[in-house]
Parts: C-alpha cells; structure tokens; sequence
C-alpha cells in the first residue's frame, strides 16, 4: 500500500507543532519544531504567517491526516463515514479516527509512535478479544479485550514502549491498561473534550463542504 517515505518531522515543522510521529524523540530537545521553527523548505523561513480561509481549511485537514498518518483518500472516506452518521460530523470524524486499532494500540502504550502501532498491528502481534487481528485500521469497540499475543510479549520494543507509557502523558480515559498483563480495554468511545483541544474539526468540515 502507499505511504509517505519522507522524513516525518518536515510534516510537523510544515504544521508548525508537534504531531509527535516519531516516539521517544518527540519528548526531547532533538525534536525539529523545537529546534527549527519555521517551515521546510528554501523558502520555509520567508513564508508570511497569514493564513487565512481555504489555506487555514487545507492546514487542518493536513495535519489531522498526518497525525493519524492516512493518505488522502483514506481520510475522505473517514469524513465521508462521519457526515452520514448521527449526530455532529467533525466529533464523528475524530471518534472514527481515535478507535482505530494502531491508534489505540499506540494510546495503550504498546508503541512510541502510531507508525509503529501500525507495524505491530500489521506483523500479526494483536489480538482483539484472544484473535488475531492485523488490520490497523480496525474499529475498536466498547468492551474490546487488546492484548499482546503470548509470543510477542518478549518483544523488547513493546516492553520498553509500555514502561515508557506514563512519560508520554499516560493512557487516555477511555482506555484501560494492565500493565503487567500487556493487555487494555476499550472503556468507551471517546468523547469530544477527552480528545485533543487543540484540533478544529470545524474547519475540515468547512473545507469538505465546499
Ligand atoms: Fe514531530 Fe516528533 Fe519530529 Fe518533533 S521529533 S518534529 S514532534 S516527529
């Protein structure tokens, strides 16, 4: 399947904050935002900080896409999915995108990083209710049962990951992790004010609106 193979901190500093995709080293002083904080590029440091409408629109959007790391068909169609459900799009949008298996592989704290959730998802060690499932993009459920199948438990990034967890600001309400078990729950679906405040779904609602 296609992914972006470029570095990931020029997606941020082209954000402008941190989407924290590369683990451990997004909560040092080496992260590139905080070392250079101006956009990639020749003409990165010459570039106005007006942006305004469509631009703001499209900034959004990208850097929702980035953080969950989908490409931009992946991510209309989770729009697409949210408009025709209940209830408000842009908490639909979020919602979809927070239960996604890598996703909340990586918020229980089995990965520094959602890229590398995904490879864990895709390399088969995940069970979700004592089955094996290796699609990242599987939507999680109240009640679901993730764990770390028993021959991967050893596996000394997944250790080092969870130990790891609390410095990376803990696992989110909604979840529940045992620690010594290697396995989470899913609580609940997340609610809008559990997920980031700084993220304007509004304006990606805007922009697809079009
Ligand atoms: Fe982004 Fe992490 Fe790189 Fe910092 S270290 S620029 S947060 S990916």
């Amino acid at each position: 399947m296609a992914r972006y193979r470029g570095s990931v901190c020029r997606l941020c500093r082209r954000e402008g904050v941190k989407l924290f995709l590369k683990g451990e080293r997004c909560f040092t002083d080496k992260c590139a935002v905080e070392r250079r904080k101006y956009a990639p590029g020749q003409h990165g440091q010459r570039r106005g900080s007006k942006t305004l409408g469509y631009g703001l629109q499209l900034r959004e959007k990208q850097k929702v896409k980035r953080i969950y790391g989908l490409l931009e068909n992946q991510f209309h169609n989770y729009f697409l999915r949210a408009e025709r459900g209940k209830g408000i799009t842009g908490d639909n949008l979020l919602v979809a995108l927070e239960r996604r298996l890598d996703n909340v592989v990586y918020h229980l704290g089995f990965a520094t990083s959602r890229n590398q959730a995904r490879q864990i998802v895709r390399h088969g060690h995940i069970l979700v209710n004592q089955k094996k499932v290796n699609i990242p993009s599987y939507s999680t459920r109240p009640g679901d049962e993730i764990t770390i199948r028993d021959k991967s438990r050893k596996n000394p990034l997944i250790q080092y990951s969870v130990e790891t967890i609390s410095g990376r600001g803990g696992v989110p309400q909604w979840l529940e992790l045992n620690r010594e078990a290697l396995s989470g729950k899913v609580l609940a679906l997340p609610r809008r004010d559990q997920l980031d405040p700084n993220i304007q779904e509004k304006l990606i609602v805007e922009l697809y609106s079009k």
